[in-house]
C-alpha cells in the first residue's frame, strides 16, 4: 500500500483511496504520468536535459513551427489579444475566428464551418446537439474516445460495428430502420441514425471504406458524420481529407476534423451545410457555454488551412510520404501505398509496451507506449507517426534504435492478444 499523505481524517480518507486506485494501475501496467519536454525545433525535443527525436506527435507537416503560423499567432494576439474574454455568443465572436471559418468553408468546399476550442470540444457539442433519446448512433469500434464520449452523453441508442466491418454496419442500419420508422420527437422531425466513423483512424493508421459506408448510409436514409482528424491537410487533390480523395465530400452531413495535429495550431471544426451550422450555434452546448478559442490558435489555423492548400502544401505532403516509405524501409515494415502517417508497432503486453518505450528513449527516440485505455487490452503499441520535418538522420537513428527492438514487436495484424513478451 502507499503512502497517505497526512491531513483531516476524511481528506487522508480520500486521498488514501486515490493512492489505492493508483496502486491498482500500476499493478496493471496502466499507470500513466507526464513527462515534462522542452521542443526545439523541427523533430527534436528534450526531456530531462537529453535530446531526442520524437516520432510521436501528429504535426504530419511540421506545421507547428511553421514561420507563417508563428507570424499569424503573433498578428491575431496583437490585434486581439492574449485572450478572446468572453464566448462565442457574447462578445468573443472575433474577426479572426469568422476568417477562419470562411477559410475553412473556401478549402472544404462547404457552405459553412464552425470552429471549437479543441476537436474533443466540437464531437462533445455537435453530436448531442444532432441526436437524442429518440435517435440511434452507429459507430465503428475504434473511434476516437470523444466520439465515444459524446455519442453516450447524446442518450441515443447506441450500436457498434466491429472495425470496417459493412456487413454488420448493415444489419445495425438494418435494425435501425425498424427502431427509427415510428415515433415522431418534434413536429416535422423524425428519429434518426446518425453513422461515424474516422476517416484514418488514429491509433492503427487504416482508412474507413468511405466510399462504401456512404452508399449504405444514403440506401438507409442515415446520417454521416466523418472525423478527419488524421486525414485533413493530408489526403486528396487539395488535401481536404479522405472525403475528397475518394470524392464523396458533397455526400457527407457532417465533416469534422481537427486544426492542433497537420494543421499545427488547436481546435477543432465542422464543415457542412449553412443549416448544420446555424443549428450548432444554437444547440452545441460546448460552443455555446464556452469561451472562444484563443486569437493566436484561430490565427496559426487560418494560416494553416492557407497553406495546405498552396504548392508548399502540396511539396510537404509529398516529403511526408516519402518519409513514411523511408521509415518502413527503416523499420522492416511492409512497404506499399502510404495510407496514413501513422504507422502502429504492436507490441501487445502493457508492460512490454512501456519497456519498450524505455528502451527507445535510451536510444535516442521519443515514442511513447499508447495502451489501454487508449487502445483494447493487450493491444498495446508504440504509435509511431512520421512528419515532413523528419530528416534523413532522424529515420537513420530511428532504424538503429528499432533493430535493438526487433525482438519485443510484432508485425502488424497480430491476433493473440494475450501472448505478451516474456
Ligand atoms: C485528436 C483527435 C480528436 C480530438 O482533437 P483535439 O483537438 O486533440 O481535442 C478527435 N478525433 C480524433 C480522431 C483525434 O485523433
Amino acid at each position: 500500500m502507499g503512502l497517505v499523505p497526512e491531513g483531516p481524517p476524511a481528506m487522508s480518507d480520500f486521498a488514501g483511496e486515490l493512492t489505492r486506485r493508483l496502486e491498482a494501475l500500476r499493478a496493471a501496467g496502466l499507470y500513466r504520468e507526464l513527462r515534462r519536454v522542452e521542443r526545439q525545433p523541427g523533430t527534436n525535443l528534450t526531456v530531462a536535459g537529453r535530446r531526442l527525436v520524437d516520432f510521436s506527435a501528429n504535426d504530419y507537416l511540421g506545421l507547428a513551427d511553421h514561420p507563417a503560423l508563428l507570424a499569424a499567432a503573433t498578428a491575431a494576439v496583437a490585434r486581439q489579444g492574449a485572450g478572446a474574454r468572453a464566448s462565442r455568443l457574447m462578445g468573443g465572436s472575433l474577426g479572426v475566428h469568422h476568417e477562419l471559418e470562411e477559410g475553412l468553408a473556401a478549402w472544404k468546399g462547404t457552405a459553412a464551418a464552425l470552429v471549437f476550442a479543441t476537436g474533443y470540444a466540437t464531437a462533445l457539442g455537435t453530436i448531442p446537439a444532432l441526436v437524442g433519446r429518440d435517435d440511434v448512433v452507429v459507430m465503428d469500434k475504434l473511434v476516437h474516445a470523444c466520439v465515444v464520449d459524446a455519442a453516450r452523453l447524446s442518450g441515443a441508442k447506441l450500436r457498434v460495428y466491429p472495425h470496417n466491418d459493412l456487413d454488420r454496419l448493415e444489419a445495425m442500419l438494418r435494425w435501425a430502420d425498424a427502431r427509427t420508422a415510428g415515433g415522431r420527437p418534434l413536429p416535422g422531425t423524425r428519429p434518426r441514425t446518425l453513422v461515424i466513423t474516422e476517416s484514418v483512424f488514429s491509433m492503427d493508421g487504416d482508412q474507413a471504406p468511405l466510399r462504401e459506408i456512404v452508399a449504405l448510409k444514403e440506401r438507409h436514409g442515415a446520417w454521416l458524420m466523418l472525423d478527419e482528424a488524421h486525414a485533413a491537410g493530408l489526403l486528396g487533390a487539395t488535401r481536404r481529407g479522405l472525403a475528397e480523395a475518394v470524392g464523396v465530400a458533397d455526400r457527407i452531413e457532417v465533416q469534422m476534423g481537427t486544426l492542433g495535429k497537420a494543421l499545427g495550431a488547436a481546435g477543432g471544426y465542422i464543415c457542412g451545410s449553412r443549416p448544420l451550422v446555424d443549428y450548432l450555434v444554437n444547440r452545441a452546448r460546448s460552443f455555446i457555454f464556452s469561451t472562444a478559442p484563443v486569437p493566436a490558435a484561430a490565427g496559426a489555423a487560418h494560416a494553416a488551412v492557407q497553406l495546405v492548400q498552396s504548392d508548399e502544401g502540396a511539396a510537404l505532403v509529398r516529403q511526408l510520404w516519402a518519409n513514411v516509405a523511408a521509415v518502413k524501409h527503416a523499420g522492416g515494415l511492409a512497404a506499399g501505398p502510404a495510407t496514413s502517417a501513422i504507422l502502429p508497432l504492436l507490441i501487445g503486453d502493457e508492460g512490454g509496451a512501456v519497456r519498450a518505450a524505455a528502451a527507445l528513449r535510451e536510444s535516442g527516440i521519443f515514442l511513447p507506449a499508447v495502451r489501454f485505455p487508449t487502445v483494447p487490452r493487450g493491444a498495446a503499441r508504440l504509435r509511431l507517426t512520421v512528419s515532413a520535418a523528419h530528416t534523413a538522420g532522424d529515420v537513420a537513428a530511428l532504424a538503429t534504435a528499432l533493430t535493438r527492438l526487433n525482438h519485443l514487436i510484432r508485425p502488424p495484424g497480430f491476433s493473440d492478444a494475450s501472448a505478451g513478451p516474456a
